[in-house]
């Protein structure tokens, strides 16, 4: 097996005992910064000792990475170009941001690239009062034939129509649906399923289980 230790100063470079020490140990830190090794308690040794030199350290099996790095996204912003106005959303922080100025490359926030954008403003939403979360959920997310995060959503009496779930994220919804959609205890969390559905490498990351990952997306850790 292979582990994958990363190593951190707070953006600063790392100290020279630890070059140092990692040459005692018998390793070239061919990246300063993460270092491959075959054995899990040559891992944590590192890992310890980059923690005792002031760093903060992280072991990762490296398996673990492979889907990562396999999975490529496909921004569905692909089809516009220009400047302008967007709302960018991004399935990694759960949100969908308005943005101005040219096609948006990455995630305005966290620089990711696990996002989608569509021309336009970000616009008031509106769910019916008493209807089950999960219609208020698709009431407000699909508005605008793209999945969107609204800032906040108001409730009235009128029945606000269900749109059509837009072919791109049909699959990720029925999925939702089919997990059980009352496990989901808030409009956010189902934010956050949809998002790891959507980008399944998160989902991986965070442990696999689709309720548990949502929720720590969610910010909604038990
Ligand atoms: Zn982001």
């Amino acid at each position: 097996m292979l582990f994958i230790v990363t190593a951190e100063w707070g953006g600063k470079k790392p100290p020279s005992s630890y070059y140092n020490k990692l040459r005692k140990l018998g390793i070239d830190a061919l990246f300063n910064r993460i270092i491959r090794v075959k054995s899990l308690s040559l891992a944590m040794e590192i890992a310890a000792m980059i923690q005792g030199n002031g760093g903060d350290a992280l072991v990762i099996p490296a398996h673990a990475l492979l889907p990562v790095l396999r999975h490529r996204v496909e921004p569905l912003e692909t089809v516009f170009t220009g400047t302008g106005r967007w709302v960018v959303t991004c399935y990694e922080c759960v949100k969908s941001y308005a943005y101005s100025g040219q096609t948006p490359r990455q995630c305005p926030v966290c620089g990711g690239l696990a996002f989608h954008c569509r021309p336009g403003y970000k616009r008031p939403v509106a769910a019916t009062a008493g209807t089950t979360m999960f219609d208020q959920w698709v009431q407000t997310r699909f508005v605008t034939g793209y999945f969107e995060i609204p800032d906040r959503v108001s409730y009235t009496q009128n029945l606000i129509p269900v749109p059509e779930i837009p072919p791109e994220w049909r699959d990720a919804v029925d999925e939702i649906r089919e997990f059980g959609i009352t496990s989901f205890t808030s409009l956010r969390q189902l934010d956050a399923a949809l998002s790891l559905l959507m980008y399944p490498p998160l989902l991986y990351a965070l442990g696999n289980d689709l309720l548990k990952s949502s929720k720590l997306l969610a910010g909604e850790e038990e």
